[in-house]
């Protein structure tokens, strides 16, 4: 097992591998920006190093600074967590060459997947269902033309680079198809730095359900279920549950068994996930993320598995300590993602905390980094807190949810609780029959 390792992140991600370490007996370093001395993750890490400016280009995603600050620490390994560095594959090459461990998949397993278009291609051969679409990327206005005359409209046109719910266009007829594909080569150009683009059925009123998988190396790949995302506004997620309320025991079990043949295919190592759109019964393989996820703790709820312990484990050359008949999901939990943002027009919401009271009792899970008299910056992800709950069934997981949002107690910046609020009220939400499109139209957008 390894002595040291630095966490290449902040926030509540940062701290949740902090926790992992410590609990493994493991040392810990963090690294920071300048704007982020007074973090909790610079506090609660052994030792940490400030890395640059509050800039991420000049600090969490500074590789050469980062890769100083594991050396002159003696780390053996890094954590990236999601974000940033994560699913850099240069970044995971440059430490293996610096001969430190990266804490997460094989460059070629980030490389392959980060190229969407190539993932899709690369699932077709393994078996796994895909919807359906161009085979690799779209390179000419007429290729496009007769593409979606045969998949038939809508269809959503997706850069290759594209992550996090940007990069993409839904296109509803012949029309503006064009338009669409060039500006969705520009934008690729622009936000990804790469032009390819490609085309598929976009698939009306479908779920976000996508499966954890775990793999060792030596050679065990284990599925952990599903955690449903349905719940999003601009392809964003911002609540998740595990299991979904709509998957019927006999899906649940195809759908684990073609995400780990789907893992296999590739030699996939460490954490991951692979994301499916669903559609009445039938699903489809979206994209894999190499990377530990935001959502990862409804998993660690209802399986009862550290992940992010598990994800250094592997790392270290150790088995998994579970099989896949060892996996047995009890319960419900459900995650809300607390925004520093104004919970009706998103807009950012940095600023000072004055106050900061976080909820408890049984069930209640609060992963965050904020406190009372925190500032949040300005200059990273408005994400500032991960309120998760667990209840014996999705009826007490919901309540529990209710009651936690009203403990939770954030002033001096406006945050995303009082939308949670109003959702976890809405009669659609809570029978569990919503689609990716709820939000938006529970929003009235
Ligand atoms: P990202 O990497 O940006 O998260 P994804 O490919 O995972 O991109 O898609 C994000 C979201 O976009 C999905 O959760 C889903 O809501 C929507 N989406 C993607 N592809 C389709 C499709 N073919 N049909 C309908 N919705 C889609």
């Amino acid at each position: 097992m390894f002595k040291k390792i630095l966490i290449a992140n902040r926030g509540e991600i940062a701290l949740r591998i902090i926790r992992a370490c410590r609990e493994l007996g493991i040392k810990s370093v963090s690294v920071h920006s300048t704007i982020d001395a007074d973090s909790l993750h610079v506090r609660f890490a052994d030792e940490s190093i400030c890395i640059g400016p509050a800039d991420p280009a000049g600090s969490y995603r500074n590789i050469p600074s980062i890769l100083s600050a594991a050396e002159i620490t003696d780390c053996e390994a890094i954590h990236p967590g999601y974000g940033f560095l994560a699913e850099n594959a240069n970044f995971a090459e440059m430490c293996e060459t610096a001969g430190i461990k990266f804490i997460g998949p094989t460059p070629d397993n980030i490389r392959l997947m980060g190229d969407k278009a190539r993932a899709k291609e690369t699932m077709i051969k393994a078996g796994v269902p895909v919807v359906p679409g161009s085979k690799g990327a779209v390179t000419s206005e007429d290729e496009i033309l007769l593409l979606a005359q045969k998949i038939g409209y809508p269809v959503i046109i997706k850069a290759s680079a594209g992550g996090g719910g940007r990069g993409m266009r839904v296109v509803h007829s012949a029309g503006s198809l064009i338009n669409s594909f060039l500006m969705c080569q520009s934008e690729a150009v622009s936000s990804f730095g790469c032009p390819d683009v490609y085309i598929e059925k976009y698939i009306n009123e479908p779920r976000h359900v996508e499966i954890q998988v775990m793999a060792d190396e030596h050679g065990n790949v284990v599925h952990l279920g599903e955690r449903d995302c349905s719940i999003q506004r601009r392809h964003q997620k911002l609540i998740e549950e595990s299991p979904s309320p709509a998957l019927t025991p006999k899906i649940r079990k195809k759908m684990g068994e073609v995400a780990v043949a789907a893992a296999k295919s590739v030699n996939y190592m460490n954490a991951g996930t692979i994301e499916f759109i669903l559609a009445g019964d039938q699903f489809y393989f979206m994209e894999m993320n190499t990377r530990i996820q935001v959502e990862h703790p409804v998993t660690e709820m209802v399986t009862g598995v550290d992940l992010v312990k598990e994800q250094i484990k592997a790392a270290s050359g150790m088995p998994l300590g579970f099989r896949q008949e060892d996996i047995n999901i009890t319960g419900h939990s459900i995650e809300c993602r607390i925004n520093a943002e104004d919970p009706e027009k998103f807009t950012p919401c940095p600023g000072k905390i004055t106050s900061f009271n976080t909820p408890g009792g049984p069930g209640v899970r609060v992963d965050t980094a904020a406190y009372g008299g925190y500032t949040v910056p300005p200059n990273y992800d408005s994400m500032i807190a991960k309120l998760i709950v667990y209840g014996k069934d999705r009826d007490e997981a919901l309540s529990r949810m209710s009651r936690s949002l009203e403990e939770f107690i954030v002033e001096g910046i406006k945050t995303t609780i009082p939308l949670h609020q109003k959702i976890l009220k809405d009669p659609i939400f809570r029978s569990g029959k919503f689609h990716t499109g709820y939000l938006e139209k529970f929003l009235g957008m």
